[in-house]
Parts: structure tokens; C-alpha cells; sequence
């Protein structure tokens, strides 16, 4: 028998475990604005709020601070002014599992936000490639649109997250990676060897439709995208979604980040089904919002996504119409190999279908464009979250029963 070095599910460290559920607010993830609220409240002074808010977001968010003690350039009563009314918390590690190709996928646990909410599970997937690592952000705990190949579609609890909790899963991954700036790295991480970064970009490909939660994802972006902070550049940071064609603009103006749209047909009547916000937004409004998005270029092309479903939406007239669609747009086409779960109506086309998709849309003069599946073994495919480690969990549960 061949044992695999598969998903290494973890106990989170003792210094990332979550504090008890006392209600005191953490200051991890909050914009600079935000910041400056809190530390008015702390007592400082109006004139000096910016300044020392820019101390507070470069310990969080560029050293990674996880006590007000690490912050020696911040007085010793402002450290205790801010200790008693703030904690430097993240959200509760649940798992992490660690792929055979290096992907990590991590589920947190983010406190109820008021006191008959339950706390809600969402997960983060860091996916490390030749020269650049990326982080699949989730937006929402679960999802409001039912994209029938999507299992996060099929899921019920549904609230936003708030800007702190979509920071905090970058803080998180930089925690678990030692991907902070002069820090020290906790054990078992890998520090990069040339003082580069692990995390370089972020795509809001994880659950939720980011467009639907867009104040939250723009201030996240601000923190995120802050030079002295955590600093992921804008054009480094994507935003997917399914279509929401009247927000499109905002995030363009309000965001600077890249766009990525979700087509997946390139007929009405298919999208309308498949993604079914077609119905509302088809694709001649979908396509002129992205012909005048802002800051779209040949050097700053929008993604398009192409889920390979086998019979449905993979023959070569597809692939041929879906070039036509896109003719004079700054377009990047990204197949992606349909990822199965469990209870899914659809399968993944063949790998030969796929290659003669592939190679009309390469004839038409776009670069390799079939996603290479990642972390397949922890079920880490962007869309379908939180399944798997669900099903795992009920798992567990039954094999303890047994053993009872
Ligand atoms: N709601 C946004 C972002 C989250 S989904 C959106 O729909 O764009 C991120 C990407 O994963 C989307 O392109 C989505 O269509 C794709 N996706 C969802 N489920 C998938 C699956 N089972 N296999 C492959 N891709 C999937
Ligand atoms: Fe929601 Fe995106 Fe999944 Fe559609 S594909 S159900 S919009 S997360």
C-alpha cells in the first residue's frame, strides 16, 4: 500500500487560537479611519490620531504585532490605554491542511456578531506558484446566488463579512506563512529565503459574490493594497464575480482592482441557468460593463472564467462564439477543469475537450489558458469551500462514535 503525504489537518498554534468570547473589539484588519476611531477612544489627542494610526496599521499590518508589548515606539500608557479596550485577536484557527503541492487551506471561525448570531466558518486558500504566491479570499459566508456548478451556492447561512474579517484572513495566512516583514516566523513556517514575500497576490475567488458586499471589500482592498501595511499592491489584487453588472463600475472607481468575470456560457439561455443572475444581467450588459471598466487595458486585462462542463457548455462552436464575444476587449480567458463535489449535477469535460477548446481560443490569439488544478487532495478548488472539511468533521464524529 502506497501511503500518501496528503492534508496534514494541524492544531493551531496556542498564539493564534482564538480569545475566549468575551465581546472586546480587535483592532486586526481595521482601515486607518477605523484606527483613528479607536484611538480617540483611547484618549489620544485629535491632532496626533493620523500619526499614531499609522504607527498602530504599520505594527498590525506590515510587522504583524500580536500584543500592544511589541509596539516600542508607542508609549507605555497608550499600550495599556488600547490593551484595556482592544485585543490584537484573529479569527479562531479550526484546521489548516497543507497539500502534497504546497497549497494550505485554512478554516476559521469568526465570532457572532451579536448575541443570538451564531459564529460563522468560512475558509482561505493560499496556492504558492513559481515566483508569486496567491490568496483566495472569501467575501460572504455562503452565497446568495445559486450558480448550479457551485457548491457554495447550495449553502444556506448567508451574512457578509465585514472589511476587519477579509483583512484578517491575510493576516492569518502571513501569520501561518512568517510572511511578515522583520518578524519572527512560528514554527513549522518557511520563511522566504530572499526576503521576498509568500503572499504577493489576492483574488476574491473563495465563497461569496464580492460585488454584493462591495464597502466591505473596498475598505479590505485599502487595507490590504496600504504601502506602509500589508502591501499587496491594487493591480496585484482580483476581484471575481458572477456578473453584478450595476456595481461593476464602483469597484473600478472606488478599488483599483483587476476584474475577473465569471461567464462560464456563452448563450442566454445556458447562462441563465447555469449562473442564473444572467436572468437579470445578461451577457450584451455584462460584456459593454466590461468594455468600460475602469482602468481596463491591454496591460490590465479583464479575466474571463470558463468552468469545462462535459455536454453542456464545452463544444468547439462554444469556444469559437466565446473568441467572437470578446473580440476588441482587453480579455484574458482562464479555463478552468470543472472541480466536482459531492451530490454535483455536472462532470468535468475530458482533457481532449478541453485541449480543442483550448486550442481554438489559443488560435484566436490568447496564452495558455487552462488553470492547472491546485491542492486537489484538500478539496482547496475556490467555490466549492468548506465542504469538504465539513464532511470530514462528520467523519470524525462517526469514527469516535465507534470507538465509544
Ligand atoms: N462569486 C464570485 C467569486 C467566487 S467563485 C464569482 O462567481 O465569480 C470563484 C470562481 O470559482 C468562479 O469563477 C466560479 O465560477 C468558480 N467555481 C465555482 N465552483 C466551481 C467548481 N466546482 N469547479 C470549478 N470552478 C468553480
Ligand atoms: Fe456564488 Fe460565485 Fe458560487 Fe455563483 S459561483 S454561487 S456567485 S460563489
Amino acid at each position: 500500500m502506497t501511503v500518501l503525504d496528503i492534508a496534514r489537518p494541524s492544531e493551531p498554534a496556542a498564539a493564534f487560537a482564538a480569545a475566549p468570547a468575551a465581546a472586546t473589539p480587535s483592532l486586526v484588519g481595521l482601515t486607518r479611519a477605523r484606527l483613528g476611531e479607536a484611538l480617540l477612544e483611547a484618549g489620544v489627542a485629535e491632532r496626533q490620531v493620523r500619526m499614531r494610526a499609522a504607527q498602530l496599521n504599520h505594527w498590525l499590518h506590515n510587522r504583524g504585532a500580536a500584543s500592544f508589548d511589541a509596539m516600542t515606539n508607542v508609549s507605555k500608557d497608550l499600550r495599556a490605554a488600547l490593551a484595556e479596550r482592544f485585543t490584537l485577536d484573529r479569527p479562531e484557527i479550526v484546521s489548516e491542511q497543507i497539500s502534497v503541492d504546497g497549497t494550505r487551506k485554512w478554516l476559521l471561525r469568526l465570532p457572532a456578531q451579536g448575541p443570538r448570531m451564531r459564529p460563522a466558518e468560512i475558509e482561505t486558500v493560499y496556492i504558492p506558484e513559481e515566483g508569486r504566491g496567491t490568496l483566495c479570499v472569501s467575501s460572504q459566508v455562503g452565497c446568495t446566488l445559486t450558480c448550479t456548478f457551485c457548491h457554495t451556492g447550495t449553502q444556506t447561512l448567508v451574512r457578509n463579512l465585514t472589511a476587519a474579517e477579509i483583512v484578517a484572513q491575510l493576516v492569518v495566512a502571513r501569520d501561518r506563512l512568517g510572511d511578515w516583514t522583520g518578524g519572527s516566523a512560528p514554527e513549522g513556517a518557511i520563511v522566504p529565503g530572499d526576503g521576498g514575500r509568500f503572499v504577493t497576490n489576492i483574488v476574491f475567488m473563495g465563497m461569496g459574490e464580492p460585488l454584493y458586499n462591495l464597502d466591505a471589500v473596498r475598505d479590505a482592498i485599502e487595507v490590504m493594497a496600504d504601502g506602509e501595511g500589508l502591501g499587496v499592491g491594487r493591480r496585484k489584487i482580483t476581484v471575481s464575480t458572477s456578473g453584478v453588472v450595476p456595481e461593476m463600475r464602483r469597484l473600478g472607481e472606488e478599488t483599483g482592482a483587476q476584474l475577473a468575470i465569471s461567464l462560464h456560457a456563452v448563450r442566454d439561455e445556458l447562462r441563465d441557468v447555469i449562473v442564473p443572475i444572467n436572468r437579470k444581467y445578461p451577457i450584451r450588459d455584462l460584456l459593454d460593463a466590461c468594455r468600460t471598466y475602469p482602468g481596463a487595458s491591454n496591460a490590465r486585462r479583464i479575466t474571463f472564467e470558463y468552468v469545462m462542463l462535459k455536454g453542456v457548455n464545452d463544444n468547439p462552436a462554444e469556444a469559437r462564439e466565446l473568441v467572437r464575444l470578446l473580440a476588441g476587449l482587453p480579455a484574458k480567458i482562464n479555463l478552468i477543469p470543472f472541480n466536482p463535489w459531492p451530490g454535483s449535477p455536472y462532470e468535468c469535460s475530458d482533457w481532449e475537450t478541453i485541449e480543442k477548446f483550448s486550442e481554438i481560443v489559443f488560435r484566436a490569439g490568447y496564452a495558455s489558458p487552462v488553470r492547472t488544478p491546485r491542492g486537489r487532495d484538500i478539496a482547496a478548488a475556490c467555490g466549492q469551500l468548506k465542504s469538504e472539511t465539513r464532511r470530514l468533521r462528520a467523519k470524525e464524529r462517526e469514527a469516535l462514535e465507534a470507538t465509544q
